[in-house]
């Protein structure tokens, strides 16, 4: 058949996965924790089933999770979103970004996309007919940051949406209120509409606040914010998250989610609802990881891969230019087969081709999984 998307291959994610299983490789490619949730966690969601909760959810998701949602977003970022027609619970942040995209992008409609940007992005772009058009991020010193004078000159009559994500993936760069007030005058007299995508929201480090559209009202008014449980609940393979959307977005949202997913599972939402009572569970998220991260990058300041900043996610990006001029995929599957530790490309977040030499570790895993896969690194 003709294809829709012929320039997509498998993501680099599932790629990468099968590789480092094929060669038993130390897997800090794909990103998951590879230690458990917590198992009360297991156990509301155990015990929403036994009750009998396992038909279909209100089509926006279940009230006492949009409740929580709600509760948790006027706690952190003093945002105010109404619980029936403001937020709705998803099947994961993937299919957040690609219902918002389908709801808004009409064809040939430009939307910005800033790269390195997560791999979903174009190709759902794309499907909705819309035009991609790449900003590359500056990478200076070995520190990526925004060019909001380039995206400026990229906005006129056709752009329709602006993507941004922070904490980012894969480069652990946040955005500041400095990057917050050049997006805001770019776009206050125009009807870009914006796409936060928040997923790392708990994993900001160093006693910094994450910095949410939802605390920016002027932004806030026209963007979906999207999150996901799986990232800060470690249960990546639950996919389920959720949309924050003024009325008028999340209404047209709804018209494409009731027959995207129509619903998503309920004893799940139920579990998550009855965990996030506790707002521990998500507040210490930011030590949990900064330990992880500060251990992974104390260990491999001894090695000859130059580190990146990582402010918030739990990704390292490393330059290995140092050790090897190979393009970044060569590279990424010489450290998978060869050295066994699995890692991403940064390549596979942009289009073109980079120049740059950098591949991205996931920090998610047990200090047993990152001491093995250290020795290996610090070999090289
Ligand atoms: N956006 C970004 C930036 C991500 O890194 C990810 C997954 N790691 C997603 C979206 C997708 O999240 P989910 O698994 O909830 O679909
Ligand atoms: N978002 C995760 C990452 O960046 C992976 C998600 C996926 O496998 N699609 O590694």
């Amino acid at each position: 058949i003709e294809s829709k998307l012929p320039q997509v291959k498998t993501t680099i994610f599932a790629t990468m996965s099968t590789l480092a299983q094929k060669h038993q490789a130390i897997n800090l490619g794909q990103g998951f924790p590879d230690f458990s949730c917590d198992s009360s966690l297991i156990e509301y969601v155990n015990q929403a089933m036994l009750a009998g909760h396992n038909q279909y959810p209100p089509m926006t998701g279940v009230p006492a999770l949009r409740q929580a949602i709600a509760e948790k977003v006027l706690n952190l970022y003093h945002a105010k979103y109404d619980v029936d027609t403001e937020i709705t619970v998803t099947a994961g942040a993937t299919q957040a970004i690609m219902t918002s995209i389908l709801a808004c992008v009409h064809p040939g409609d430009e939307v910005i996309v800033i790269e390195p940007a997560y791999d979903s992005y174009i190709p759902t772009i794309e499907l909705a007919g819309g035009i991609p058009v790449l900003v590359g991020m500056k990478l200076e010193n070995a520190q990526f940051s925004i060019d909001w004078d380039l995206l400026a000159t990229k906005i006129n009559p056709k752009t329709r949406l602006i993507l941004i994500n922070s904490p980012h993936n894969p480069t652990g760069m946040s955005l500041t209120s400095n990057d917050f007030e050049m997006l805001a005058n770019l776009i206050r007299n125009t009807k870009i509409l914006l796409i936060s995508d928040e997923v790392y929201e708990h994993m900001v480090f160093d006693g910094k606040a994450h910095l949410s559209i939802a605390s920016h009202p002027e932004l806030a008014q026209r963007s979906f914010i999207i999150s996901s449980f799986g990232k800060t609940y470690h249960v990546t393979g639950w996919k389920v998250g959720y949309v924050l959307a003024p009325k008028a977005l999340t209404t047209e949202f709804r018209k494409v989610h009731q027959f995207n997913v129509f619903t998503v599972n309920t004893p799940m939402q139920l579990g998550i609802a009855n965990y996030m009572q506790n707002a521990e569970h998500h507040l210490n998220l930011p030590h949990f990881y900064q330990a992880k991260r500060d251990y992974f990058r104390h260990a491999l300041a001894d090695s000859r891969f130059q580190l990146l900043p990582v402010s918030g996610t739990y990704f390292q990006c490393v330059d290995y230019s140092a050790i090897s001029d190979e393009s970044e995929i060569n590279f990424a599957t010489w450290l998978t087969q060869e050295i066994g530790v699995a890692a991403i490309p940064v390549s596979a977040f942009y289009r073109e081709q980079t120049q740059n030499r950098l591949v991205r570790f996931c920090f998610a895993k047990q200090e047993k999984t990152l001491d093995a896969a250290l020795e290996r690194l610090l070999k090289i």
